[in-house]
């Protein structure tokens, strides 16, 4: 068992010519926890990994992996090791010399490199697999053995760039609860970057969403979920209805606002008289009246059937709302509705 390391990173910059990729990144990553760096196509994420691994400089700022200093060590010299999208598995070796490749680095020989190569394959799920070719591999199994190649040399904080990006859906979604399980299983930190917001939250303590080169918002995924504290974070992670509105009062931690459905009360702080957003998810929208506020009737005016649900669009004056609800009763198109929900789920966003 190998013990994960804090990771921290103070004042990361990185600009290449006039464009800042990353742009004063501050963040402490603790020791073991499952980080999971997530933003849009070109948000910096690959840069920060590639930062943390050693292989590329930042512009300012240092990075620290416990309490060293690793801004200037290379790659082999810092306790990280990167698993790559495309695995950068050799393909003229076998599964185990693949395997073995890192601890033969590091001088590690015969029976005990035998044995730990025979480990990893078991923690990966491919036991008794080391004499096979890689190119006789499926594109899950190559993940796997870059996965065992990673972790055999126990590093202290295991860095993924979309490690799942190559794999079709299904198998995605299944890797994704075997990584969960072997981080539980070493204790290693590791840092996983994603632009799949499913994949951040079932696989992260602590999801970092990264734009335009900052940090737009971080925590656990049930609070950036239902608690977004930006209109960017609420609508990159997942659908959310933004309603726009005016401020009107302000008291005790929360705001009255008044919005085309009407005024209501939320949680939140605000400057009296000055334009705000309400986020509200489809799922917390209810196609009856049993919620604890009214925002009015409306006509449906789209709906497809998910499975588990059925989303709809819903046309209330000129605004139109996305509602998830239980697949039963089958609303119609053209259906009047009254829509409700309860101010709890309600979430004022940062201006
Ligand atoms: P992501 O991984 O989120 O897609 P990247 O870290 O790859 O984002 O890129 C962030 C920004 O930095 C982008 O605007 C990209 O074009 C720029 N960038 C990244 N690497 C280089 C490079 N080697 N030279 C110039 N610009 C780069």
């Amino acid at each position: 068992m190998t013990l994960g390391a804090r990771l921290t990173i103070d004042g990361v910059t990185k600009r290449y010519g006039d464009t800042a990729a990353l742009d004063d990144v501050h963040l402490v990553v603790e020791p073991g926890s499952y980080v999971v760096i997530l933003g849009p196509s070109g948000s910096g994420k690959t840069t920060l990994l590639s930062i943390l691994g050693g292989f590329t400089e930042p512009t300012e700022g240092r990075i620290h992996i416990d309490d060293t200093d690793v801004t200037d060590l290379p790659p082999v010299r810092r306790p990280t090791t990167t698993v790559f999208q495309d695995y950068a598995l050799f393909p003229h070796m076998t599964v185990g010399k693949n395997i073995g490749f890192g601890l033969a680095m590091h001088g590690i020989k015969g029976d005990e490199r035998r044995r730990r190569v025979e480990t990893a394959l078991e923690l990966v799920g491919l036991p008794g697999t080391g004499d096979r070719h890689i190119a006789s591999l499926s594109g899950g199994q190559r993940q796997r053995i870059a996965l065992a190649r990673a972790v055999v040399i126990e590093p202290r904080v295991l860095l993924l760039d979309e490690p799942l990006g190559a794999l079709d859906l299904k198998l995605r979604r299944q890797m994704q609860d075997e990584l969960s399980k072997i981080q539980r299983r070493l204790g290693t930190t590791f840092v996983h970057v994603t632009h799949d917001q499913e994949e951040a939250m079932s696989l992260a303590d602590t999801i970092v969403v990264l734009r335009d080169g900052r940090i737009e918002d971080h925590g656990p995924p049930d609070r950036l979920y239902l608690r977004p504290s930006t209109r960017f974070t609420a609508t990159f992670m997942g659908d959310s209805n933004l309603v726009d509105g005016t401020a009107r009062a302000t008291a005790g931690g929360r705001v009255e606002v008044e919005t085309t459905f009407g005024r209501f009360s939320v949680h939140g702080r605000a400057i009296r008289d000055t334009p705000v957003t309400v986020a509200i998810r489809p799922e917390h929208l209810r196609a009856d009246d049993t919620g604890g506020f009214q925002l009015g009737e409306g006509r449906v005016v789209d709906r497809h059937f998910i499975g588990a649900h059925q989303r709809c669009r819903v046309a209330l004056g000129h605004t139109e709302l996305i509602l998830n609800s239980p697949a039963k009763p089958a609303l119609a198109i053209d259906q009047i509705v009254r829509i409700s929900a309860d101010l709890d789920d309600f979430v004022l966003l940062e201006s």
